[in-house]
């Protein structure tokens, strides 16, 4: 059986990255679900273990948590047919975290980008922050998923959740965690607006660098306005050379469905400037989101149907989660 499974950090709201990298597939994958008789539902997790591995004050992570919730009902998460809960709910992921950290060594965590690039620069390494692949592998390990939805930053994580599962396997002679495949959509890398050599981040201080799915338009306009190019004055489309330029197209393809090179055509026919263009982005960005957005104001009032949606989805995850903890513990000779 297929079993979907991915989840996103409430360390800030949703921003275009996590849109067009996983929260867009996760949307379609669920429409075609219903097709598709041997898929159970979708597993999605806001995962607010993950989002304390760095200093977070805890008005900020709970208002999050429902921003983050909010947000994914309304860009289509059905929580009907999904199951959409909060991490640190449902216990058991903590629990195999340990077992699953006695298959794993030092060198293979210190190997991550991702630890790499949030240690760089801190007086102290919070022991979290290290030992966050293990915490994810058991998110995704806990319900046997078989299929990931993640943007490509997560790659590395997933390959070593892949090695974790393995070695489980090996050591107790057993196949009972499938090894779980990362599905990549269209958009895997979306770039931060103010230094093209980084991801968009929901975590980085400047709130320029990314475009937050509920962000007023004149929010919009200010940010691609200020997004970083170059001195050339009309439109190419050209990653390695112009990078900053290059988002700000794919930003339009992800929405229109265009290819980049169709998008640099016009732009060149017409002769339409930077300036011009980023006006072009900024209206057709604002109109894609209108109608999420709309949503979205209307639930993010409603606190009592978000407590109600997480709980719901908890409850659904913590039957899973039970059973499965239950028989992990059988494997390895506990009782
Ligand atoms: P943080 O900076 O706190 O790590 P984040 O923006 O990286 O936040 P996550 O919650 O870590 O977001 O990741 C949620 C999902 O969004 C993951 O599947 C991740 O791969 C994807 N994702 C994150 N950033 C981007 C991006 N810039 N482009 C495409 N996908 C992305
Ligand atoms: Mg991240």
């Amino acid at each position: 059986d297929k079993q979907i499974f991915s989840g996103i950090q409430p360390t800030s709201i949703p921003h275009l990255g996590n849109y067009f990298g996983a929260i867009k597939q996760w949307v379609d994958m669920q429409n075609s679900l219903s097709k598709d008789q041997d898929t159970r539902p979708m597993i999605i997790s806001i995962v607010d273990l993950h989002a304390i591995t760095l200093p977070k004050d805890p008005r900020i992570l709970n208002d999050y948590i429902y921003k983050c919730a909010a947000t994914l009902v309304s860009c289509g998460i059905d929580p009907e047919r999904n199951i959409l809960y909060q991490q640190s709910q449902v216990a058991y992921h903590g629990q195999l975290s340990w077992i699953l950290g006695c298959k794993v060594t030092m060198p293979q965590l210190g190997r991550m980008h991702q630890f790499k690039f949030k240690s760089d620069g801190l007086a102290e390494v919070p022991l979290g922050l290290y030992t966050y692949p293990v915490l994810q592998a058991a998110d995704i390990l806990l319900y046997r998923a078989t299929h990931v939805p993640v943007g490509e930053d997560q790659l590395q994580h997933l390959e070593l959740c892949r090695t974790i599962a393995d070695k489980f396997n090996n050591t107790y002679s057993t196949n009972y965690f499938p090894s779980p495949i990362p599905l990549q959509g269209e958009f895997t890398r979306l770039k931060s607006l103010r230094d093209p050599s980084k991801k968009m981040s929901k975590s980085d201080a400047d709130s320029n660098s990314r475009i937050e799915l509920v962000d007023p338009p004149e929010i919009i306009e200010k940010k691609i306005k200020k997004a970083v190019t170059d001195s050339e004055r009309l439109i190419s489309y050209k990653p390695d050379k112009r990078p900053g330029l290059s988002t700000l197209i794919d930003l339009e393809c992800a929405v229109t469905g265009q290819l980049p090179e169709e998008v640099a055509e016009r732009c060149m026919l017409q002769a339409i400037d930077k300036s011009e263009y980023k006006k072009h982005v900024s209206k057709l960005l604002i109109e894609h989101l209108a109608p999420i957005q709309a949503k979205y104001k209307k639930l993010i009032n409603d606190k009592k149907l978000l407590d109600d949606i997480l709980d719901d989805g908890a409850k659904k995850a913590n039957k899973i989660a039970e059973k499965n903890f239950h028989d992990i513990c059988k494997i390895i000779g506990s009782r």
